[in-house]
């Protein structure tokens, strides 16, 4: 591991602090906010103050937008090669920067710093570059003369200004799978980040501006209420993109509508995850511990439903307590440490009055409190005996927590599994081929693993089923929803 800590990484993070405390990223520069009003940024492992951005109102808002809108032509008019090439400069910019990315997106979020190196950074300039790449191959019906004496001719256009508003659990992952489709597609775009966790995205800003025209890409801090709403409702944007919370999202989408525009929403999950008793059962206990406890939980796939064979529920609840106890939670600078805090005091409560609201018979197998420190630490948890329709199994939790339910039947299984209003993700872990096949086909979520969980890349979609969304974030897909397809007919008599 490069040594982050040693090389003044903390210096960076006070730097971009202070640069953005009371400023947001607009036309290429940190400008001045409107307001004096401030949001304190806090660290996840001490509880100290890291900062503060400046509570931005709606003239805050105006300003980016009307940046952004003058910028759009001259963007858009960059072929597809020119746009993608400095995409990729950007990427390779970032990348020669990994270690203090890294740093500062582990330190903002509490997320150990070993595992955003090795894996979330990596994860995030590989999604720079496919969607930089993919700028240059978009798809569209053929054209062609489909009546007599008329040609038709499809051209793909960008929609616009693109408002996005990203959440706190992948600060720098949410905006870079919103921002670099927009701009490939010839957009340019304004996004407001989470309260608690404004720096990475302000590096990424200045790291674009280094690269692409002013205006291109804006950054406003401040309230979802307040900041948040006035980006959606402004009638220069012409599209929204959002991740968030359910009750958020429909908030957001009802005010995208109002003004006519597209919203896309990746909203909140709750995965099943089903074990049958023909799996490899050492082998599915790792996965989904693995993908249960990922970023402390706080992960919208987390594999945090378990429904097992009732033949093999008693070894699923022990071999997930023995994982849930080998973790070492703690200090996210120690390269030990696997599970950080969790990212505000607030989603820790959350969290533990979940937990203290289960059903009387439920029981707590290992974990369901604190766990001594400095910083917002929570123990990882193992609840059995749960209800099937009540809260905690049916609802998103959003922390290291696994609720283990079992089943009889493959169709047991399924009702089990299909009956919460979330559609975000699901796994299946089984040695029989056919069962695998039968039980992904019915399965009311948008993505599937078998025998796996919580693996992608931005190659790949992702969509929310049900109450976790609307249409598609990465892949072809999701590069599409930032465009509209225009079609030209020519009377050639
Ligand atoms: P949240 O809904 O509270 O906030 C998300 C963002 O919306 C923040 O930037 C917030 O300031 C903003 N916001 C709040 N009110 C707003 C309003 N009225 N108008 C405009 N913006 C507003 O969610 P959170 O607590 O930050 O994030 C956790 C949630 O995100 C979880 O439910 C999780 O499942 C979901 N999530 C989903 C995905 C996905 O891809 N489906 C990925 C990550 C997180």
């Amino acid at each position: 591991m490069t040594a982050v800590t040693e090389t003044g990484y903390d210096q960076a993070l006070t730097a971009i602090a202070r640069r953005i405390d009371g400023a947001n990223f607009i036309d290429g520069t940190w400008q001045q906010a409107d307001t004096t009003e401030r949001i304190t940024v806090f660290n996840p492992s001490t509880g100290g103050e890291l900062g503060r951005v400046p509570a931005s109102t709606p003239a805050d808002v105006a300003g980016a937008v009307e940046a952004a809108r003058r910028a759009q032509p001259g963007w858009a008019a960059l072929t597809p090669g020119r746009r993608s090439k400095l995409l990729l400069d950007v990427a390779a910019a970032i990348e020669a920067r990994l270690p203090e990315f890294s740093y500062v997106e582990a330190i903002d979020a509490g997320k150990p710093l070993q595992v955003v190196v090795d894996e979330e950074l990596p994860g995030v300039v590989d999604a720079m570059r496919f969607f930089a790449g993919a700028a240059r191959t978009l798809p569209a019906p053929a054209g062609g003369d489909y009546l007599d004496g008329v040609t038709s001719i499809m051209r793909r256009e960008p929609l616009g200004v693109i408002a996005g508003i990203t959440p706190w659990n992948y600060p720098l992952l949410q905006a870079v799978a919103k921002v670099f489709p927009a701009l490939a597609t010839g957009n340019t775009f304004v996004l407001k980040p989470a309260e608690t966790t404004p720096y990475s995205t302000a590096l990424l800003a200045e790291a674009i501006a280094e690269q692409l025209p002013p205006g291109v890409f804006n950054v406003v801090f401040g309230t979802g209420a307040v900041a948040g709403d006035a980006l959606t409702r402004h009638p220069a944007v012409a599209a929204v993109s959002f991740t968030g919370s359910i009750e958020t999202g429909r908030r957001v989408g009802a005010a995208a509508a109002d003004g006519v525009k597209k919203s896309i929403m990746e909203l909140g999950g709750n995965s099943p995850v089903l074990v049958f008793d023909d799996a490899d059962l050492e082998s599915a206990l790792d996965a989904i511990a693995a993908g249960g406890l990922y970023n402390t939980g706080q992960e919208c796939m987390a594999a945090s439903r378990v429904i097992a064979h009732s033949s093999i529920v008693d070894a699923v609840v022990e071999g997930l307590k023995v994982r849930c106890e080998r973790e070492k939670v703690g200090d996210i600078l120690d390269p030990a440490t696997t599970i950080g805090p969790m990212n505000s005091l607030a989603q820790r409560d959350r969290v533990l009055d979940k937990i203290a609201g289960r059903s009387p018979g439920a029981r707590i197998v290992t974990g369901g409190g604190i766990v001594e420190g400095p910083g917002y630490l929570l123990a990882p948890t193992v609840v059995t005996d749960v209800r099937d329709d009540e809260e905690l199994v049916v609802e998103e939790i959003f922390g290291p927590v696994f609720t283990v339910q079992s089943f009889d039947s493959e169709d047991d299984a399924l009702a089990k599994a299909n009956g919460t209003r979330y559609g975000l993700a699901a796994s299946v872990f089984t040695t029989d081929v056919g069962r695998a096949q039968r039980v992904q086909n019915a399965l009311n979520f948008g993505t599937v693993w078998v025998n796996n969980h919580l693996v992608f890349a931005a190659d790949l979609p992702v969509s929310g089923f049900g109450a976790s969304g609307v249409g598609t974030e990465n892949a072809e897909l999701g590069l599409l929803e930032f465009t509209r397809l225009k079609h030209v007919m020519v009377d050639t008599r």
